[in-house]
Order: structure tokens, then sequence, then C-alpha cells
């Protein structure tokens, strides 16, 4: 078969790879998940060296294989590599190199497929429980040519969906602040990634560059991103997605003298706007809180203290985390880690006497919502305490429904909201009870 211009953007960073990259192994002796890999204690030259050989084809060391299925995207390697080498972006290409050892091509597209679908139901079904429908396609229509200029395209990415509360949030917030922009998210607008951490590089990227051609039929001087995910993928890969030639090395896709649209995460457009965010501050919210963090996205961590320092009334405390565990939560796929975490996460909260604890993303705030009934502080996401500040609050029904563990009892008080949506409660029982509960 042809090679693709995504697998010629990929052949090519790995050769750029393979020239920089020494096998000093620094980057594996600073990775977080090491401990819960099998490669634990293996001899850091020849785990890097074996990560090398697979991404060039030729026969491999078990220990670099060991290795690259761990890697949760923390991106701590980043720092620690003297080549410039982007590690995390290294360790992807391994990975996908493994996938394709491993399964045929058809078995691959397949999962990529099957994944996506499921994904889009179950987006779909939580979507419906709490949004009217014309909203609904109004945050999701794909506007291409009708799509008029725009400062900004706020991409909220899919999965978001699943809790309106947080989306409804920032486009509070932003319409707050006078920002001229445009939304684009769901399914239509996915980035790809679904395909792509199941192996499948051409259907993943393919998709990818469509979403990005919509962003950019918007003319827009930048897009704000919620997702850590979408972030690091328009950020690190953009380059996949237009299949343009690439740059010296690592980090640098930033900027390349080429035709980049900058990619900027909503907290990062917070703090730039923090003088006039403050301004919208009516209201003190007299709550001791803790934020939930975790590192990979450039500058989130900081930036979210920042914003909720600037939050009248509120006493703010950073607790003890293992914030190198994964770049959100629902990626942190390796059991032992992310039970390591929550415990941790939980103990220091316990411990801070705090309020609540308030997550960043709305990945992690789907995972940890309803924990807050075991808990004696409550979950909240850090947009909610925005909207409180600013004298709004939009409900969180996918806490309130996660928290009964009851699906009739959900049912009978969305029934209507579903309805509207074209979906019959009863018919869809089982589908929605996987959606809320898995
Ligand atoms: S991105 Fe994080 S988990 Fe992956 S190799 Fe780097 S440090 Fe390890
Ligand atoms: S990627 Fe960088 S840190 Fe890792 S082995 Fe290669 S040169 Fe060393």
């Amino acid at each position: 078969m042809e090679a693709t211009a995504y697998q010629n953007f990929m052949d090519e960073r790995i050769a750029q790879i393979t020239e920089a990259c020494t096998h000093c192994g620094k980057c594996y002796e600073v990775c977080p998940m090491v401990p819960y890999s099998g490669a634990k204690g293996a001899e850091p030259e020849r785990v890097t060296k074996s990560v090398i050989d697979i991404l060039n084809d030729r026969p491999h060391e078990p220990e670099g294989a060991l290795w690259a299925k761990v890697c949760q995207k923390s991106g701590i390697c980043i720092e620690a590599c003297p080549e410039d080498v982007n590690p995390r972006e290294m360790l992807s290409y391994a990975k996908l190199k493994l996938q394709n050892i491993e399964s045929g091509e058809t078995d691959i597209q397949e999962a990529g497929r099957a994944y996506f679908q499921d994904l889009s139901r179950k987006i779909r079904f939580m979507a419906a429980l709490q949004l009217e429908p014309e909203l609904f396609r109004n945050l999701t229509a794909v506007r291409g040519s009708e799509a008029s200029k725009v400062d900004a395209v706020f991409y909220f990415g899919c999965n978001i969906l699943q809790t309106p509360h947080i989306l409804i949030s920032c486009i509070d917030v932003f319409d707050r602040l006078g920002l001229d922009y445009e939304v684009a998210g769901g399914v239509g607008h996915c980035c790809g990634i679904n395909h792509i951490r199941r192996g499948d590089l051409e259907s993943g990227a393919a998709m990818g560059a469509r979403s990005l051609a919509h962003f950019k039929s918007y003319e827009p001087e930048r897009v704000i991103t919620f997702c850590p995910t979408c972030q690091m993928q328009y950020s690190e890969y953009q380059h996949l997605y237009t299949g343009k030639p690439i740059l010296p090395m690592a980090g640098d896709s930033k900027s390349n003298g080429e035709d980049i649209l900058p990619f900027v995460h909503i907290t990062q457009y917070l703090v730039e706007n923090l003088e006039s965010l403050r301004g919208e501050f009516t209201q003190k919210v007299e709550k001791r809180v803790a934020v939930h963090l975790h590192g990979g996205t450039d500058g989130v961590e900081g930036n979210v203290m920042k914003i909720l320092k600037a939050v009248p009334g509120l006493e703010f405390v950073e607790i003890e985390q293992l914030s190198d565990h994964g770049y959100q939560c629902p990626t942190l796929l390796i059991p032992e880690a992310k039970a390591a975490m929550r415990e941790k996460l939980f103990d220091s909260a316990r411990r801070a006497r705090v309020d609540s604890l308030l997550t960043v993303y709305h990945s992690c705030h789907r995972e940890l919502c309803d924990l807050e009934k075991l808990e004696p502080f409550a979950i909240e996401n850090f947009m909610t305490i925005l909207g409180q500040a600013m004298g709004f609050e939009y409900p969180d029904y996918t806490k309130t429904y996660k928290i009964y563990e009851d699906i009739d009892r959900v049912i009978h008080e969305a029934g209507d909201t579903l309805r509207a949506f074209g979906i019959e409660p009863e018919k869809m029982r089982e589908q929605l009870q996987t959606a809320l509960y898995g």
C-alpha cells in the first residue's frame, strides 16, 4: 500500500528522533510510570535503545515495549531530554508500531470504529439527559462553508458533552468577557485520538485534519480548548494533521514559520484576561478548596492556581498529590497507578479539611464526581466556582445521577428531557445504564 502523508509524517519524525536520541536513558529514569511497569529496574540505556529499535522495525529487547505500553503521557520526560527529543512523542510512535505488530490492520480499524461508535452513543445519551436538543444541535453543528470570521474558536472536544454544566459555564464566561467566538465540538469535530490510540493513525489523522479545516474556516486568530487531549494533539502534533514537512526537533512544532494555528487552553485565555475576569466577580465564594491537578498540558497547573486565587472569598490550599500520574484521569489506565493517585489525592484533601475538591478537566470530573458521596467535601469543577463568583450556577446532573446509582430514578426525573431528544427511555434503558454507570 502506498504511504500516506500521515505515514510519511511519522516516518520523517522517527528518522529525526533516531538521529537525535543518544539512548542516554534520562527520560526513562524520570518517568513516574516505570515503577508500575515490567521494565522496572532495567538498564535505562538498554530500554531506550530498545524503543529506538521498535521505531525502526528492528529486532528489539522486550524492555522498550514494556515501558512504551505504560506511558500515560504525563510529559515529565520532556524536560529531562538533553537532546530536545520529545520522549512522549517518541513513545507514542513506539506504541503505534507495537499495536500494528500485534494486530492486523482490519482488527485495528474495526477496534477504532467500534470504540468511536460506542463513545458517540454515550456522549449523546449523557447530553440528552441534561441538554435541550436545540442547544445540543447548535453546539455540535459543523458549519463548514456557512462559517463566518471570528476572533476565536472555542473547541470544546467531544467528551465535555457528558458534563454539560462545565461546557455551558465556559460559554457563559466567554460571553461575559465579550469574546468574539464560535463553538466547535462534538464527535463531528474529533481530533482523531480515539482511532490513533487504538493504532489506526490513518483514520485518526484524517479525522483530525478535517476538524482542523473546520476550525480554519472561521479564520480565527486562535483556538481555545478545554480538553487536555485536544490541546496536546493540536499543539504537539498539528503537523501530523497538516501533513506539512517538519522541523529540526521537538517542541518546535509550535513555531516553524508555517501556517500553524495557535491552540491555547482555556486556563491560559482566562489568565490573559484576569483583570476582566476579576471585574465580573460579584459574589464571595467562602470555601476552603484544593485542586486536583495533572501535569502534561503546558501551563495549566499554574494557570488554574492564578485564576482561583483571584476569586473573592476563596481560601486556596495546596495539597500533596501525584500530579505526575497521567495527564488526566480516564487515560490513566494502570490500575495500581490510578489507585495510588486517588488515595493520595483524597487523603490529602481530607487532611486539609477542604470544603470542596476542585477538578480542572471535565474528564477527571466525570470519573471522580460521584465519590463525593463517600467524602466530607464536595467535588466541583473550577468553572462552577467561577460561575458562583459571577452569580450563576448550572446544575451538575452528571454527579447527581451518578450518585443515585438508580437508573429508574434517573429515567423518572429525566424522562421528558430524553423524549424531547427523541430517546424513548424505557427502550434505551440498558444503553442509558451503560452510559451512566459503565
Ligand atoms: S510522558 Fe510521562 S509516562 Fe510517558 S514516558 Fe514520559 S514521563 Fe513517562
Ligand atoms: S529521548 Fe532524550 S532523554 Fe530519552 S534516551 Fe533519547 S536522548 Fe536520552
